[in-house]
This record gives C-alpha cells, sequence and structure tokens, in this order.
C-alpha cells in the first residue's frame, strides 16, 4: 500500500488511518501534532536538519520563506496582516511559515503595547 500523503510505500503494520485516508508514521504524526511556535524540540529538530544538510542563513528555505525574511529584515519590524496583504497569503498560510522561520531563529514575534510584530530574530 501507499501512504496517501507522500506517496511513499508502506507496509499494512507501518499504516494509520486519519480521516479515511492511508498514511505513512510520518505524515500521521505531521498531521496529529501540527509544529507549534515556540517548540523547543522542533527548534532542535530544525536546527539539527538544516545542519546535517550544510544550510546556513537563509539557504534550505523556500523562496517564499526567504522573501518572508528578507521582507521583515527590511522593514524591521512588521505585523502579521502586513505580511499576509504583501504576500498575498491566508492567515493560516503566513503562520505555517512563520512557524518554520521561526524554528529556524530567523524570525521571532516581539509583544509592543497590545501588537504583535514579527522582527528580525537577532
Ligand atoms: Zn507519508
Amino acid at each position: 500500500m501507499q501512504c496517501q500523503r507522500c506517496q511513499r510505500e508502506i507496509t499494512e503494520e507501518e499504516s494509520f488511518l486519519h480521516l479515511g485516508q492511508t498514511l505513512c508514521e510520518d505524515c500521521y504524526l505531521d498531521i496529529r501534532q501540527p509544529v507549534k511556535a515556540c517548540d523547543p524540540w522542533a527548534v532542535y529538530l530544525a536546527g539539527r536538519s538544516r545542519d546535517s544538510v550544510g544550510a546556513v542563513g537563509t539557504e534550505g528555505l523556500t523562496e517564499l520563506q526567504k522573501a518572508i525574511c528578507e521582507f521583515v529584515q527590511g522593514r524591521g519590524k512588521v505585523t502579521a496582516e502586513e505580511l499576509t496583504a504583501h504576500f498575498g497569503l491566508s492567515g493560516t498560510e503566513l503562520q505555517s511559515q512563520v512557524a518554520v522561520l521561526r524554528h529556524c531563529e530567523l524570525l521571532r514575534g516581539q509583544k509592543e503595547a497590545d501588537k504583535v510584530y514579527i522582527v528580525p530574530f537577532r
């Protein structure tokens, strides 16, 4: 059988059923445990996998993630609304992109008064 998400060949013992879809363990865990911002374990894993492919800085990111990084660095600080408007993303899409960039310690959230800004990590 095949994982319906990543198309990997899996045995029946390796398969998980989620909302009517047959998934491999990786995809199942991926769906069941969405990456949360500020999760130290995810930060560790993100850092480790980037190290293992020799990625530095923004290498290893998608074009969109790089563009978001550059946009935030150029502005100094932006709100999520500015990012969704600029990149034409939905709030959910933006959140998942920003979560990755936070894990890679390129961006972070900064609270000022009653607003949360996205700012460069350093
Ligand atoms: Zn899979």
